[in-house]
């Protein structure tokens, strides 16, 4: 079936979501876009597409049955509300809502349309991401009991609305949300506490640095951490597994996984050694030949996937892949990240 999209707030996202389908998913056409700035009309209409000149005038659009909304964080609510009350299925860009609050009014008005509502998490389908849920399936290091995910980089901005309250700004809102959502998509057990550490280094409003400390039911603890004011990154993943280690460096995804050798004959002494640091049998490096090192696995993946489910939700009624509930859960989480940095505690959940 063919869908006629309309985009509400044509900016940096919202156009990506324009070029993002006309490349790759046929069965969608971007027919129109309303935005707040009028000046926005010329791009629009130089990128083919109709300008709205009011919310109401693409609400009351019958061609259009999808909407992607793109605006800043403070504005997703009432927008996807109304849309949905117009009959449209709706995307939403990330963090769908301010809190969880917010999003079951979202999930509410969606019940009752019957359309479809998703949030795009678009960094499900990043490589770095897809290879640790592999070696995860792959248990090609044991299980896991410390995941550690990080995003760092030194340029101390936040882009515009990005350094306002108001407007939802921040780095828990803004890549947070991203590591969160891929990290409860990894662990399915509750959330069972919180501890979150943010931090204000440039921003007079917002959160420009944190580290939330998450503990899981089944006994896996994560870090989740987003940096501005790093000067010297760690690795993008570390993940602490019972048989071995994987790394994963950066976007490109070097890394390796090093794990025990399976060589059960390999034998060696645990002979004190010395080292630089005085003599130690426990943190004395462990001779190279009883470990083994592996290569990440291959793996293919492309954001493209994530509007081809849509599709494939509306025409053939497939599952859908980002769902509500997982969005939910996230902001559950993101509440108790501001709690916890409101109080100073660790905050004791089942999220
Ligand atoms: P932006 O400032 O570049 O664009 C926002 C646009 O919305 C602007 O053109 C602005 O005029 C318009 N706008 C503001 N209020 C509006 C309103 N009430 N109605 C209609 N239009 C309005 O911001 P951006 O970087 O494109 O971010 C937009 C959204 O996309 C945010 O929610 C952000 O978190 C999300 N985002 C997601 C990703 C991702 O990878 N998924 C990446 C970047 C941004």
């Amino acid at each position: 079936m063919a869908h006629h999209l309309a985009i509400i707030g044509y900016g940096g996202m919202g156009s990506w979501h324009h070029q993002n389908i006309k490349e790759h998913i046929p069965e969608i056409t971007v027919t129109g876009a309303y935005d707040i700035r009028p000046e926005v009309e010329e791009t629009a209409v130089k990128n083919g597409i109709h300008f709205y000149h009011s919310l109401e005038e693409l609400l009351n659009d019958p061609s259009v049955d999808m909407v992607t909304v793109a605006t800043p964080n403070n504005f997703h609510k009432d927008l996807v509300i109304s849309c949905l009350e117009h009959g449209k299925n709706v995307i939403c860009e990330k963090p769908v809502a301010m809190n969880s609050k917010e999003l079951e009014e979202m999930m509410a008005a969606a019940k009752k349309s019957g359309k479809l509502f998703s949030v795009h998490q678009n960094r499900r389908w990043d490589k770095d991401y897809v290879i640790i849920k592999q070696i995860l399936k792959d248990q090609t290091i044991g299980s896991p009991y410390f995941i550690e995910s990080r995003v760092q980089g030194s340029r101390r901005s936040l882009d515009g609305w990005r350094g306002y309250k108001v407007n939802g700004g921040g780095m828990v809102y803004d890549w947070g949300v991203h590591l969160l959502d891929q990290m409860l998509d990894l662990i399915p057990s509750p959330v069972v506490s919180v501890d979150a550490h943010l931090f204000q280094i440039f921003s007079e409003e917002v959160d420009d640095n944190f580290k939330a400390f998450l503990r899981f039911e089944n006994g896996i603890s994560a870090l989740v951490e987003i940096a501005t004011n790093c000067f010297i990154n760690q690795p993008r993943w570390h993940m602490s597994c019972t048989d071995g280690t994987a790394v994963i460096e950066d976007w490109e995804c070097n890394g390796k996984m090093v794990k025990l050798s399976s060589d059960e004959k390999m034998e060696w002494t645990n002979d004190i050694v010395y080292t630089a640091a005085g003599p130690t049998r426990t943190m004395a490096p462990r001779p190279v030949h009883t470990t083994t090192q592996l290569a990440l696995p291959e793996v293919k993946t492309d954001w493209a996937n994530y509007y081809k489910n849509i599709v494939d939700v509306i025409d053939n009624g497939a599952d859908l892949i980002v769902k509500p509930e997982q969005a939910l859960r996230v902001l559950n989480v993101i509440d108790a990240i501001f709690e916890s940095q409101q109080t100073g505690q660790s905050i004791k959940c089942h999220i």
